[in-house]
């Protein structure tokens, strides 16, 4: 069974506004075994729409149309599905009463032009709209159904979620769906898809997905079974083959961000942690500390951007700022040192780099990063070099990395 969602609406052809309310759609869809197989932004034109819900409607069983349900000339969706379904509107009464009654709890008149939205399509179940004026659509059009529904997100969530969900159940067979997610860290987006694609590919289901945010990958399995048990044996036979090939790259197998195990790791040992950042600005001390209870744990740290307060604040040596540089292997370490021995903190992490976007020189190029890690056995150094010169990337990706390094050190 498979759907198309349009969203209606001119503003979200213009950098100012995206269409979110299909986000929602598609997720509940899913969670039915219903797949979404397109999704459109039309316009506030009554013609093009028509067009789209005519070419959609000859290819989907579910048609969802968000927007253009107001009172207004540019309001055009109850319109343009009367045309693509060639179905006269007819005038509810009962409908206008309750907007009007609406109207008068504000202690307002309703205006004449709201009594468009009493405009129903012949043969359609009209869905109560809890959170606004204009009602929605139900209408079973031959094999097909369009679902006419309001813009505003809050407003949508609320019709979908009680007068279509239950519809759309008593239709479609009943199926358990199960999740299961890894968190990787430590390699590429593309490295990783070469990896699990030839384990995921040959199957349908479970379903995977492979999403990516500044060094942070997730694979997302789905499996859609009739009972729980299959559902729980594809995911564990997928699932099974994927932890074997990517080994210690997984950090969580929830939800869980690298803060977080870290956190959790230092607090089941009663160790503590300090950071002494210079790229990242304090973006690394904002994650470790965005875990609530991480005062168990986390001691503080430095804010070290000029060289100066490197040798000052940490004590870097200044033979090794000067002959190897504040970028460097040799910096990351005695930073990381340093920190460990101004906190007493158990574990220190530094981060020393080039965000970008113009290079340093030669030594230090565009999205080079050095991390040091100092512990209880002593410190070690790590380096890359982003291939990005956009300076928020490049400093995500050295706070991603820092944390990863430290999950690894502390096992
Ligand atoms: P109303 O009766 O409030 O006019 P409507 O059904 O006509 O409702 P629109 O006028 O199309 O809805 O949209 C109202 C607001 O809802 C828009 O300004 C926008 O903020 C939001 N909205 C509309 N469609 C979407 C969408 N697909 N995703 C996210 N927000 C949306």
């Amino acid at each position: 069974m498979n759907a198309e969602i349009i969203a209606i609406g001119s503003e979200m052809l213009t950098p100012e506004r995206v269409d979110t309310n299909s986000l929602f759609l598609t997720g509940e869809l899913n969670n039915l075994g219903i797949e979404v197989v397109a999704k459109h932004v039309v316009g506030d034109d009554r013609e093009r729409l028509t067009t789209t819900i005519r070419r959609s409607l000859a290819d989907v069983k579910f048609l969802l149309i968000s927007g253009g349900l107001g009172p207004t000339e540019d309001d055009v969706t109850r319109d343009a599905v009367a045309a693509a379904l060639g179905r006269p509107q007819i005038f509810h009464a009962d409908i206008s009463d309750g907007i009007e009654e609406r109207f008068r709890r504000m202690k307002r008149v309703m205006p004449e032009i709201n009594k468009r939205q009493a405009m129903v399509i012949e043969g359609a179940e009209v869905l109560s709209n809890d959170r606004g004026t204009a009602p929605g659509q139900w209408i079973v059009d031959d094999d097909s159904v369009v679902m006419i529904l309001p813009g505003p997100p809050y407003e949508l969530k609320s019709m979908f979620t009680r007068e279509c969900l239950p519809r759309l159940r008593a239709m479609v067979p009943p199926m358990v769906i199960r999740t299961q997610v890894y968190r990787i860290s430590g390699m590429s987006e593309s490295d990783l898809d070469q990896t699990i694609a030839p384990i995921y590919k040959p199957y349908e289901n479970p379903a995977t997905t492979v999403l990516a945010h500044n060094g942070d990958l997730q694979v997302h399995l789905r499996a859609r079974c009739e009972t729980e048990a299959e559902a729980l044996a594809l995911l564990a036979e997928v699932g099974g083959r994927i932890e074997e090939a990517l080994g210690d790259r997984i950090y969580a197998r929830d939800s869980s961000t690298l803060e977080e195990i870290v956190g959790r790791k230092l607090k089941e040992r009663g160790q503590t942690l300090a950071v002494a950042e210079s790229a990242t600005g304090g973006g690394l001390a904002e994650r470790i500390t965005s875990v609530p209870g991480s005062s168990a744990y986390f001691v503080g740290g430095f804010v070290t951007y000029a060289t100066r307060l490197k040798h000052e604040l940490l004590g870097v040596p200044t033979e090794i700022l000067e002959q190897y540089g504040a970028v460097s292997a040799h910096t990351a370490e005695a930073m990381a040192i340093g920190t460990r021995e101004k906190t007493g903190a158990d574990w220190a992490v530094s981060i020393t780099g080039n965000a970008g976007p113009t290079s340093d020189g030669p030594q230090s190029p565009v999205g080079a990063v050095y991390i040091g890690i100092a512990g209880p056995n002593g410190a070690e150094t790590f380096h890359r070099v982003w291939p990005s010169s956009d300076r928020p990337r490049v400093r995500a990706f050295a706070g991603q990395m820092a944390l990863d390094m430290l999950n690894r050190a502390l096992g």
